[in-house]
């Protein structure tokens, strides 16, 4: 599923050579993959991450590893790049709004500061007619509270700073309000606020990555279908098993919430389809996303070279399928298991898998460490690898 402007072909006034040094904030598997990619088309990378081990400032050709707060290290990252980017949305906005005034950023600041507060990003969707979930806001622990908008079962997640379901409480009854207030309360950074949200009975959970041009172009990759397992995503099959009504209205959703961002760059909507076939979006990321990563080998361009060619200024590229497949997460463990267990090594030389190994030091519960995609002939076959490899893991 494609979609173009009429303006696909014109080139930015201002695209940025190769040659050029391009900076990514943040330099976790996200930052290494946008680095390989932007070496790839002959950019030199500025890496910026607070961990000396992050995996992008080993590949990258000015590595800075300082607190995002370090004044000096903006300024060493700002004279350097010609444009910048991110692949996390817990940036500190103050340092990236600081950095906007010397060069290009892109998504453009404004956009990464509502979509890294949960309330600012749901209350910017739904003031645009774009269905969410009912949510209610927080502002401290006597306050948490599930109004009848709301309703039970409801979920309260962290404004700010959460993710891969960290910072997420469920609530199944009022007397879950009682004791999360208790919890809350003894948390250490207040103060704090949270969003309290209904927890709606999907029946899939479907992502669409969506990319932006300066020129306005936009290019939609195929609606992909999600499994988390703890809030963690597990699984992404493409394309999903949704009808092609289905798959367009998917399609319509997202490429409407990016229009409403009104970006440059990488812009993943995760979307909820409910049984009677509504459907709303969970969040937005202003970056690739984990369940695109399948584009690394299942598309001609992958969402990290988007990222590139949206941030340059460069014509946008090929988003087809050229094959089915589905991405399984190693995650903790399992990446273990992956590298040293003889059953899963002879398992994936046979099944062709492609296996991504992010590079982290050491291995810790929930830490995405690494990925496999499985290609084959047909969705189903990928899937029945996949499904394979998860049983090995255990
Ligand atoms: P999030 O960090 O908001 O993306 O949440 C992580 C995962 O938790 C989602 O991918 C869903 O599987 C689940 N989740 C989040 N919000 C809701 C909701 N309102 N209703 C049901 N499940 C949810």
């Amino acid at each position: 599923m494609s979609s173009s402007t009429p303006h696909a072909s014109r080139l930015a006034p201002h695209a940025i050579q190769p040659g050029s040094m391009l900076g990514v904030l943040g330099g976790g598997q996200l930052g290494a993959m946008f680095t390989t990619a932007a070496k790839r088309l002959g950019y030199r990378v500025a890496a910026w991450d607070p961990d000396t081990d992050a995996p992008a400032l080993k590949l990258a050709d000015l590595p800075l590893a300082a607190p995002f707060t370090d004044d000096t290290s903006l300024e060493k990252f700002a004279a350097a790049v010609k444009a910048a980017t991110y692949e996390w949305e817990n940036v500190p906005a103050a340092m990236v709004r600081a950095l906007e005034q010397r060069v290009p950023v892109r998504p453009a600041p404004r956009i990464l500061q509502t979509i890294q507060d949960r309330l600012a990003q749901k209350t910017f969707l739904a003031e645009r007619g774009i269905p969410v979930a009912p949510f209610h806001a927080v502002t401290s622990p006597d306050r948490l509270a599930v109004p009848d908008t709301v309703g039970f079962p409801a979920l309260c997640k962290t404004a700010t700073l959460g993710y891969d379901g960290k910072g997420q409480w469920p609530l199944s009854g009022p007397a879950d309000v009682g004791s999360l207030k208790d919890e809350l309360r003894a948390l250490p950074r207040e103060p704090q606020r949270w969003i309290v949200e209904r927890f709606l009975p999907f029946e899939k959970e479907l992502s669409v990555l969506v990319v932006r041009s300066q020129e306005g172009e936009r290019r939609l990759y195929p609606v992909v279908e999600n499994v988390h397992e703890a809030g963690i995503l597990s699984t992404t099959r493409v394309p999903a098993r949704i009808d092609q009504k289905t798959a367009g209205q998917a399609a319509a959703l997202a490429g409407s919430v990016a229009d409403a961002l009104d970006g440059i760059g990488v812009f993943c909507v995760e979307l909820f389809l409910m049984k009677d076939g509504q459907m709303f979006v969970n969040e937005v990321a202003p970056r690739p996303h984990n369940s695109g990563h399948y584009t690394l080998d299942a598309c001609p361009v992958s969402q990290f070279e988007q990222q590139v060619r949206a941030v340059c200024g460069l014509p946008l590229g090929e988003v087809k399928l050229t094959s089915p497949a589905t991405m399984v997460n190693l995650i903790g463990e399992d990446f273990t298991k992956a590298t040293t267990d003889e059953r899963v090594r002879t398992f994936l030389r046979q099944s062709g898998a492609k296996l991504h190994v992010y590079g982290k030091k050491s291995v810790r519960p929930g830490r995405k460490m690494g990925h496999v995609t499985f290609l084959a002939v047909s969705a189903d076959a990928a899937w029945a690898s996949a499904s394979a490899l998860k049983q090995l893991l255990g």
